[in-house]
């Protein structure tokens, strides 16, 4: 399976539809979707969302050979921006010959909460609530069986007091077991089925009821180690150079949000391919990312100078689904999950998690390297050449004179098209 995805970057698509034909990674069906380069149908479309007046396209690519837990996966990436999809599938070559990404599921449930006020006596209210937990499990339940029936459901209720500017808020913590759902709709029913029942016990009034996204009960860790020789032969100075960013990205935080957005270059094309809510995942991420009080890198790489191997590290919340919202109602998301061999909720977020941990280190190898434009500006100067106007049949030639300027902007390609219009 490896060799079959030797030189697939270098390839025309219909020679790479060709390895994916032969590695009969798709069903028939799915393959000629993708063969056809069908897209979601206007009806379909119509049916998803409001005032549908069409369908938008994005570029649909692949990361080969991404070994996660011991299996090599073919990951579905949809992303518009260059750079991506090569950066991570270099850091999975990297890693994976390093033995590699190693993943934990810590748990997968969902939060929400109802929101009280005009409560006279907090203390009060928090001791009546936690008192008729059961009860309220039961009523949670009871308003959505079909997740109990699957062997899901309401888990257990916390409770807070919150107060903010002169007001008090009794918060009530609804934890859940959606399984392979994501859960906003579960819960959320759920949750708007215990206002009632709230608001006689603590005799106040529900300002509103619904799922928290700062899934701090879905947490995957994924870790990988790489011996300094995997990263070239200035391995040891890499690493020590990425432990270093690791801990910048930690002290400033003008410097972790792009840190960040490196990370979620990856997740993100995954979980938009995986048909994911990525608003969600990314309010998830971003909201952890500030759990210790400051915004912070996500990911940590240390050395472990003994056996001369940079190891990396990140905790996400990463509550993606397998069922639920759009994921069995566009089928470009059924062919992408396919190339995944159709993961379990738990299976998809451990490779997302991985993803993210490999686009770190494509670009924090590249940033204390040769610095990120190199690479990046190379496979920029393609949506140049298109920007220009160059066609395909002089394409290859443009970028390659367009990559020996000077000043690689729009102005050095139009003058390059323009000489090979004449
Ligand atoms: P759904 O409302 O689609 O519910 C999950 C569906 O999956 C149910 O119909 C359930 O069947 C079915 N299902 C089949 N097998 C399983 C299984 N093994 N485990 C669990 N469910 C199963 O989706 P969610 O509740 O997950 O909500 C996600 C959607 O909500 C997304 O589209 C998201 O964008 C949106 N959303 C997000 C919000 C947020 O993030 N804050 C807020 C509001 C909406 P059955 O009916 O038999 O139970």
């Amino acid at each position: 399976m490896e060799k079959i995805w030797s030189g697939f970057y270098k390839k025309n698509i219909n020679e790479r539809l060709e390895v994916v034909e032969k590695t009969d990674i798709l069903s028939e069906e799915h393959f000629q979707f993708l063969k056809n380069n069908e897209v979601l149908d206007f009806s379909t479309a119509n049916n998803m969302v409001e005032n549908v007046i069409g369908t938008f396209s994005l570029p649909f690519s692949v990361v080969p050979n991404f070994i996660v837990d011991g299996k090599q996966y073919v990951v579905p990436f949809v992303t518009e921006e260059p750079s991506v999809v090569a950066a991570c599938s270099n850091a999975g070559k990297i890693v994976a010959k390093s033995g590699g990404f190693k993943t934990e599921v810590l748990d997968r449930k969902m939060i929400g909460h109802v929101a009280l006020y005009n409560i006279a006596d907090t203390d009060a209210a928090v001791r009546c609530i936690l008192q008729s937990k059961e009860l309220l499990l039961k009523t949670a339940n009871e308003a959505y069986p079909s997740i109990v029936a699957r062997g899901g459901g309401a888990y257990d209720i916390e409770v807070k007091v919150l107060s903010e500017d002169g007001t008090d808020f009794v918060v009530v913590y609804l934890v859940v077991d959606t399984l392979e759902a994501m859960g906003a709709n579960i819960l959320n029913t759920m949750l708007e089925a215990l206002k009632v029942s709230l608001e006689s016990l603590t005799e106040g009034v529900a300002l509103m009821a619904i799922l928290s996204n700062y899934a701090t009960r879905s947490l995957v860790t994924a870790k990988c180690a790489i011996p300094f020789e995997n990263l070239g032969k200035d391995g040891e100075y890499l690493a020590k150079r990425i432990e270093l960013a690791s801990k910048f990205a930690k002290a400033d935080v003008y410097r972790a949000a792009t840190h960040n957005k490196g990370i979620f270059n990856g997740i993100d094309s995954v979980v938009i391919a995986s048909g994911n809510d990525w608003r969600a995942i990314e309010a998830a991420c971003q909201s952890y990312a500030a759990k210790d009080g400051k915004y912070q890198g996500l990911s940590k790489w240390y050395c472990d100078k003994k056996n001369s191997v940079l190891i990396g590290e990140i905790t996400l919340p990463m509550p993606v689904a397998s069922v639920g919202g759009s994921i069995g109602i566009n089928p470009t998301v059924k062919v992408a999950r396919g190339l995944l061999n159709n993961p379990d909720a738990k299976t998809l977020a451990s490779i997302i998690v991985s993803v993210g941990l490999a686009q770190n280190l494509a670009a924090l190898k590249a940033l204390v390297g040769d610095g990120i434009q190199k690479g990046h500006m190379k496979l920029h100067a393609k949506s140049l050449a298109i920007l220009a106007g160059a066609s395909n049949d002089n394409i290859e030639l443009i970028v390659e004179e367009l990559r020996n300027e000077k000043h690689m902007n729009l102005a050095s390609a139009k003058k390059i098209v323009e000489k090979y219009n004449n």
